[in-house]
């Protein structure tokens, strides 16, 4: 399979949730889902910004009840990103959280199943301009379809999203994106490359209930990049069971590791150290991980353990220390400016990053 960057991606529709645009040519987006009731819209709003403030474009939370739209017609207002209804079972919460005034809806194909209902939330959609994913998930696929096809396969989800969409089609509603959710990688990698040959709608990209991190990161990414790697996808999401923020985090990371998105923090090169190391590589990697934490500064900084490879990767970064005889050499953009002891590394990164980030290497 060839590898393509983001300028070879999949063409497809461009959508538009609040005042952000999703599909085309517009960035790679990043969404997350709050775990507080939504009723509770304090608690809400906060997660809200936690989560914008990691790195999530769009936002979405649950409306599962009554008090659960009541609490969204106030968390809208004051969100800093677009807000998404989340939509199983009841046609009427979707009713509600338009009224409400979200940004646009997720309705799970496998759980509100009525053609009725689903176009009657289709034309209200289409009346007030907001977008719906429709959202299939291996989990919640509609039984008649698992029985159909033998249980949740790559055309069984297509399906689900195909009949969802000839009702979007029968009101002529065309705002839609798409999402065909497995926990299992190999199955959500294929019935995303499935759907993508039959439609040209956004996609929203995912692996579902992926689990706790490390192996809910390792499975989420692995199927995630795959198919950005293949030019799949137009919006993603981490479904991590874990704080949301690390959701937000994982997906804003990915993007930028695959130079889908703008670099916001600190990318940090470090080697995996061996017995050459001449300084603790581990300790110092993850000393200056914590020293630059949450800031905004988009440099490139290589912690390498000896001369191997260091010097290389040093003079290649924005900012690089390359040990050597129990020191290390520092670089800034290329050029070894200074000898610092193991004890001083973090804090000459860091200030380096800093004076860098403000005043550029000329100053
Ligand atoms: Fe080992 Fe040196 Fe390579 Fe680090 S740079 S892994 S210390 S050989």
């Amino acid at each position: 399979m060839e590898v393509v960057s983001a300028a070879e991606r999949r063409p497809t529709r461009q959508i538009t949730v609040g005042d952000v645009t999703v599909g085309g040519d517009s960035p790679i987006t990043v969404q997350s889902m709050t775990i507080t009731k939504t009723s509770d819209v304090e608690g809400t709003l906060q997660q809200i910004y936690a989560l914008a403030a990691a790195g999530a474009d769009i936002v979405r939370c649950t409306c599962n009840e009554i008090e659960a739209a009541e609490g969204l017609a106030q968390i809208v207002p004051r969100s800093p990103v677009p807000i998404i209804a989340d939509i199983h079972h009841q046609y009427r919460m979707a009713m509600a959280a338009m009224e409400a005034g979200v940004d646009g809806l997720r309705l799970n194909p496998g759980n509100i199943r009525k053609p009725e209902h689903i176009k009657a939330v289709a034309r209200e959609a289409k009346d007030r301009n907001l977008p719906i994913r429709i959202g299939v998930n291996a989990g919640s696929l509609d039984p008649k379809l698992y029985e159909k096809y033998g249980g949740a396969t790559p055309e069984a989800m297509v399906e689900s999203a195909q009949t969802e969409m000839q009702y979007f089609d029968e009101v002529g509603f065309d705002l839609i994106k798409i999402s065909v959710k497995a926990s299992s990688v190999p199955l959500m990698v294929e019935s995303y490359r499935a759907l993508a040959e039959v439609t040209d709608y956004p996609l929203h990209l995912g692996v579902t209930e992926a689990g706790p991190p490390p192996a809910g990161l390792i499975k989420a990414t692995a199927g995630i990049a795959t198919l950005l790697m293949e030019g799949i996808g137009d919006t993603i999401r981490y479904s991590l069971t874990a704080d949301p923020v690390e959701e937000a985090k994982a997906g804003r990371q990915l993007l930028e590791a695959l130079g889908l998105r703008e670099r916001k923090n600190i990318d940090l090169i470090a080697c995996p150290s061996c017995g050459r190391a001449e300084v603790d590589v581990i300790k110092v990697a993850n000393d200056a991980m914590e020293a630059f934490g949450e800031r905004e500064i988009p440099l490139q900084v290589a912690v390498m353990g000896c001369v191997v490879n260091g010097p290389g990767e040093a003079r290649d970064a924005d900012i690089g220390i390359a040990a050597g005889n129990k020191r290390g050499h520092l670089f800034i953009k290329g050029q070894n400016v200074a000898v610092v002891p193991e004890s001083e590394m973090v804090d000459q990164l860091v200030e380096w990053a800093e004076f860098i980030h403000e005043h550029g290497t000329e100053a």
